[in-house]
């Protein structure tokens, strides 16, 4: 028997329902709310409850919880083992507090060679829909109307990467630690895990939900409510391959925005502003290299952010965030079996292209967002109303580089920074090890001032629990180096060569001397030729 995780319910039962169960008019509920409303009901009149019903287990009749880790394993289960739903479970690694991190894999066993997607929900503990939303879909994959997709495409979903977070509401995991600024980084489990999924399966497009703070700091900072349903972004990062973000627009978020419009769900780029009430700048979503979008776009994946009103409102309106993303991920998914060889092609292409340019050329640093001004559609606190607000607005689509170096043909790392050169394979990156001494022309970084700070992000700081970064100044002295057998090298003739990049030039905010990952400017070097000593691949 087919099983479907929705029903588009008829027309005169669904004016039935809301007739029973909406209470005035104006107030369109769908579930028992868990919070006092956080707005009049003249504003959450704005977003009607969508005309299908969900049935995972937070949608249950007078249920307050949102589907619980040991539910959402037991449905992830149950997907798995479902005859015909060529699936199986992906255990990915344990939170923090040891709560199994877990996908469900669709894939089908024919030798056929096809794209693959990852999924991925509630990074951030405090932002419930998408995990709700992935169990739909995954249930919608393992024998619904999303099904025939697995001709085109395989398909991995993730509904909850963060579930320490989930269990207290919490937007970090529970060692304080934001997961989604960790990507480069790797310190916290929740990343590490999805590092593992990305190494293991190297999607082609990879989608990460979350949700966004709908009132708080913008009705302090604009006497307004957030409007949209969806925002969106994809990768926006430096040294991004340009046919990826080419991509991401055509293929993904040209029909994303048709598909949004046919629902009636208002879309907008994904923005933010900082916790500091004086601050009223808009920025988009931040182009460092640190957040799973931009991590995973410099794997060469098309990579796209999705995010629904949902922080700070408890359940209000959670059956419409929870449609806005399934609608959402359908598209993507739809999209990515329309260009199914496209999307092979694009992932092959561009890691060449990356390795391609080793020796040559610049590689940027650090760049930033341009700003500009924009015209915002926010909703009147009172009555609900549009309310149309010309903000100040970093824009993330024409990135500015503010520091350049010339690309060098690798690094090279000192016996001792191992911990440096696991993080790189944890990553996905090739690392070598010279198995006899190594004559090598290199560029070592001298420095020549710093300052310690938290590590800075659109919202203020990155959520690091009090930890500070080292901000170096630096000058570079050439030099022949003696390379010691044992000591690494990673070459920068390889696919993955911007995020060696981006971990071990130190003077940006995310590399792993500004992180003390790497102790010493001395452990490292930049290498000006290939060497041509002996070497083997560190496993
Ligand atoms: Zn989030």
């Amino acid at each position: 028997m087919k099983k479907y995780s929705e029903r588009r319910l008829a027309l005169p039962t669904l004016a039935l329902l809301l007739a029973a169960c909406a209470g005035p008019a104006t107030q369109p509920i769908e579930t028992p709310p868990d919070i006092p409303a956080p707005y009049p009901p003249e504003v959450a009149a704005r977003f009607p409850a969508p005309p299908v019903r969900y049935d995972t287990p937070a949608f249950a009749p007078g249920r307050h919880a949102y589907t619980t880790d040991e539910e959402l394993a037991l449905a992830l289960h149950g997907v798995a083992a479902q005859p015909g739903a060529h699936a199986r479970l992906l255990a990915l690694g344990t939170s923090e507090a040891g709560v199994p991190i877990e996908a469900v894999f669709f894939a089908r066993a024919d030798g056929v060679r096809r794209p693959r997607v990852l999924l991925v929900g509630q990074q951030h503990g405090d932002e419930p829909a998408p995990a709700e939303a992935l169990l739909v879909t995954a249930r919608q994959l393992a024998g619904g109307r999303l099904a025939p997709l697995l001709e085109h495409i395989d398909v991995a979903v993730l509904p909850r990467a963060n579930p320490d977070g989930s269990q207290t509401g919490s937007r970090v995991g529970s060692h304080g630690v934001d997961v989604n600024r960790d990507h480069l980084l790797l310190r916290t489990p929740e990343a590490q895990a999805l590092a593992r999924a990305m190494r293991e399966l190297s999607p082609a497009l990879v989608v990460d939900a979350h949700e966004y703070t709908v009132v708080g700091r913008y009705l302090g900072k604009f006497d307004a409510v957030q409007r949209f349903d969806l925002l969106y972004q994809h990768a926006m990062v430096a040294n991004l391959p340009p046919a990826i973000g080419e991509a991401s627009e055509r293929w993904f978020r040209q029909p994303l925005l048709q598909a949004m419009a046919a629902e009636q769900l208002a879309v907008e780029w994904y923005y933010t502003t900082s916790t500091a009430d004086a601050d009223k700048r808009i920025s988009m979503g931040g182009v460092q290299p640190d957040t799973g979008r931009n991590v995973n776009g410099l794997k060469n994946a098309v990579s796209v952010l999705l995010e629904t009103r949902g922080v700070g409102i408890g359940r209000w309106h959670l059956a419409r965030r929870v449609h806005t993303h399934v609608v959402a991920q359908r598209s993507l998914l739809e999209s990515a079996a329309q260009n199914a060889q496209g999307l092979l092609a694009l992932q092959r292409d561009a890691g060449a292209a990356v390795a391609s340019q080793a020796c040559t050329g610049d590689v940027t640093l650090l760049g930033a967002q341009a700003a500009t001004k924009r015209e915002l559609m926010f909703l009147d606190p009172r009555t609900g109303a549009d309310k149309p607000i010309i903000v100040d607005w970093n824009s993330a689509l024409q990135l500015r580089p503010l520091r350049t170096r010339a690309r060098p043909c690798g690094y090279w790392l000192a016996a001792d920074a191992t911990e440096a050169a696991q993080r790189l394979r944890a990553l996905g990156v090739h690392v070598e090890r010279f198995e006899e001494e190594a004559p090598l022309e290199a560029e070592r970084w001298r420095e020549t001032g710093r300052t310690e700070t938290a590590r800075p992000d659109v919202r203020g700081t990155a959520g690091d629990a009090g930890a500070t970064i080292v901000n170096a100044t630096v000058v570079l002295d050439r030099e022949r180096l003696a390379a010691a057998p044992g000591s690494f090298y990673v070459p920068l003739d390889q696919p993955l060569a911007n995020l060696a990049v981006a971990a071990l030039e130190p003077d940006t905010q995310n590399s792993y001397f500004a992180n003390r990952l790497i102790e010493r400017l001395e452990s490292g070097a930049r290498v000006a030729t290939r060497p041509t000593a002996r070497r083997s691949a560190v496993p």
